[in-house]
Formats: C-alpha cells, structure tokens, sequence
C-alpha cells in the first residue's frame, strides 16, 4: 500500500459539531486548506503536518478504537459502530488519497464522518461516508466560495452546517434554506462560532467583512425559535469541555 497523506493529527475525543455530537469519534486531521476563514481554530492545520502511508494511519485508528471492542461494548441498538471515525482539517478533499481512506473505513466498518468545507467537489466520496458540508457564511470571509453544485449531491445521511458568528450570517442563512429547500436535502445546523482567543489570530486569516454585527448565542436562539427555522441549533461543545484553544480534542 503505497498511498501517503499529510497527517497533522490523529486522536480520539467526542464529535463536537453534528447530529452525532457527544459520540466518541477518532479524529483524522489532515494537513493544508485552500480556504482561510475569518473564525478558523485549527490555523495550525494549514502547514503543519507528516507524511504517511495509509496503512499506518489506519493502524492508528484500530489501536484507538481498539478499548471499544475489547470489552464487548456494543451502541445503543440501531446506533453507530463507536467510536465514529472523522476526517476533518485544513480541507480533507484536497488530498486525493483522501478517498481511498475513507473507502477502506468503510470496508472495515466504521461509521465515517467527512467535515468538509463545501468549496470542493463532494461527488466522488464513497457514498457511505457521511458528509457535513459547510455553506460558508459571510463573516468567514470565504462567501464566495461556496460551490453550489454540491447541493445535488446530498443525500438525507448528509448534513449542512452554517456557521453562525454575525446577524448578517443569520439573515444570509436563513435565505439560503428557503431559496434551495435545504431541509428536503438533509439535516440543517446552526453552529455558534465561538470567538478566537487573540493568540489564535492567525495574521492569514481573512478579516470579518466590514459592516457585519456581531450576534450572541442567545441572541441566535431566540431567532431560530421566533423564525420556526427548521435547524438543529449548535454549540462546539468540545470548546465548552476543554479550554477553548486545546489541540487534541
Ligand atoms: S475551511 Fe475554513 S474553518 Fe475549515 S480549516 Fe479551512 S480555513 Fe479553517
């Protein structure tokens, strides 16, 4: 197996951000993004990283996930095979060798969970890996970069994620769920973005388009229940657990 990725870390913790929140998931972090959203947290990502050969990084998750089985543990009846196996980044499509990983997680049995920025061609991912799509919000700077033809593709094991740091954000939103119906295609959520700490500030990041008003989380809520809007509203929960600007989780 000659296949190699660009790995920055691999470790297990609980999904944080999607209908399979608070679950134990092995996270694959893969190295480099070509988008630099105005929030992004894992700045370090971008570079930082080491080249492997797939068989080693799918070593690394049967040794993680190896406690779950060895006691016999079993999820809840018409659950998930725990731990759920996650590639995540930087932008984990930017890795051609990114496919034949998430085929063979498949094949040995893990429920796989893309997290993607919705800039790429989603088309070719295995058909059983569940992707979670961001459409990027004005704020994060990237708005048009967005790859619309994306939305053909899902399918109702998919999810859609918005981001959600200013009211413009909400209010873009919330057009884009009725001008493409997007609660017929698959599960909608509405992530709070959680300030950086100055220190993650990373100097090439894209600044907060000018203009944009800060929203609060409760502020969020409240909007979401006043609009009947059909999204699952969202914390990232693992910065509520751990401090927020912790690598590993
Ligand atoms: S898509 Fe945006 S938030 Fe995600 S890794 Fe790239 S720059 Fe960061």
């Amino acid at each position: 197996m000659s296949e190699r990725l660009v790995v920055n870390e691999i470790y297990l913790s609980l999904q944080g951000e999607s209908t399979f929140a608070g679950l134990p998931c092995v996270f694959i972090r893969l190295t480099a993004c070509n988008l630099r959203c105005s929030y992004c947290d894992t700045a370090y990502a971008f570079t930082e990283g080491k080249r492997r050969p797939l068989a080693e990084i799918l070593a690394d998750v049967e040794r993680l996930a190896a406690p779950y089985s060895a006691g016999g543990q079993r999820s809840a009846v018409g659950g998930p095979r725990l731990p759920l196996v996650e590639l995540t980044g930087g932008e984990p499509l930017l890795q051609p060798n990114a496919l034949p990983l998430m085929q063979r997680l498949c094949d040995a049995g893990f429920t796989v969970l893309l997290e993607t920025s919705g800039a790429l061609d989603i088309a070719p991912v295995d058909a059983r890996v569940r992707r979670i799509m961001d459409l990027k919000c004005p704020s994060s700077g990237e708005v048009e970069r967005n790859r619309w033809e994306n939305l053909k593709h899902l399918k109702a094991t998919d999810e859609i994620k918005f981001v959600i740091g200013t009211l413009q954000d909400y209010e873009w939103a919330k057009e884009q769920i009725t001008k493409h119906q997007l609660a017929a295609l698959c599960p909608l959520l509405m992530s709070w973005v959680t300030p950086l700490q100055p220190h993650q500030q990373d100097k090439v990041l894209k600044p907060v388009p000018a203009g944009q008003t800060p929203i609060t989380r409760l502020d969020l809520v409240e909007r979401i229940i006043a609009d009947a809007l059909p999204v699952r509203f969202q914390l990232q929960m693992h910065k509520i657990v751990w401090a927020p600007d912790q690598r590993g989780v």
